[in-house]
């Protein structure tokens, strides 16, 4: 298994980790966007966002919470923050175990462009 994600939840590999739970785990991305950019991924291997079943709906949720838990701790939920989940290459994916991003800290553009 040569999955960056998988190894870093696995703990071969090191990541700067700032949360952990039953079903994710979370940790700061080694090239941010921007001064908090984490990225929330599930402890179980899911390839991208097309992969998803209904019995995955647990984990979405959790990833979701986690980030919220996250930008609190981060201090940008007064603020705001956005959250980003990309989808193949159109999507701008580059790793292929579902992550959530989580970004904050400066003003991001609508529409992203
Ligand atoms: P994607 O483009 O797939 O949505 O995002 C993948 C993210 O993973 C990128 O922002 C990239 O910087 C980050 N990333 C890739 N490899 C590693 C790694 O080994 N460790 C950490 N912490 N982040 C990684
Ligand atoms: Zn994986």
């Amino acid at each position: 298994m040569s999955c960056v994600f998988c190894q870093i939840v696995k703990k071969e590999i090191d990541a700067a980790v700032v949360y952990t739970d039953e079903w994710v785990v979370a940790f700061k991305d080694i090239h941010p966007q921007a001064s908090t950019h984490v990225l929330i991924v599930p402890k179980k291997h899911i390839s991208t966002l097309n992969q998803l079943q209904d019995a995955d709906a647990e984990i979405v949720g959790r990833m979701v919470l986690a980030a919220q838990k996250l930008a609190g701790e981060f201090g940008i939920a007064q603020d705001g923050y956005r959250l980003v989940m990309n989808c193949n290459s159109d999507g701008g994916q580059t790793v292929f175990h579902l992550h959530l991003h989580l970004l904050g800290g400066r003003r991001f553009h609508w529409p992203p462009g």
